[in-house]
């Protein structure tokens, strides 16, 4: 499948990772929107949200949030974070792969 972060996962593209473990990877964001950026992504590849059908690709969620925690602690973000996923098109979502931006260190503009 030509997905590039099936491939950034896979290491097959570059990416600044911050995290990994057998479920999910976590990586800059190529264009930052805050100080902290990062892409968590899981290893296989679900398109979105509104994909998810099994006990397992739901267990993804739960995958993310905890790295995103992880994440949370090495970047510093103590004093809050946001991390939101686009699903389909009216999102804006932009590739094709489930991922959720983890976003602080800075105040964030309410939305
Ligand atoms: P979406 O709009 O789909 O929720 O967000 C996609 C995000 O992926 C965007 O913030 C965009 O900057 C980021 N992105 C797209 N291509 C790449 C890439 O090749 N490498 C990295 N690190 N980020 C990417
Ligand atoms: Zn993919």
């Amino acid at each position: 499948m030509d997905c590039i972060f099936c491939k950034i996962a896979a290491g097959q593209i570059p990416a600044t990772f911050v995290y990994e473990d057998a479920r999910v990877v976590a990586f800059r964001d190529i264009k930052p929107e805050a100080r902290v950026h990062v892409l968590i992504v899981p290893r296989r590849h679900v398109d979105r949200v509104s994909s998810l059908v099994s006990d397992d690709d739901f267990a993804l969620i739960g995958d993310i949030h905890r790295a995103a925690l992880k994440i949370a602690t090495n970047e510093g973000l103590s004093s809050g974070f946001r991390l939101v996923t686009n699903s389909g098109p009216d999102a804006g979502q932009a590739v094709d792969h489930l991922h959720y931006h983890l976003l602080g260190g800075q105040k964030l503009p309410i939305r």
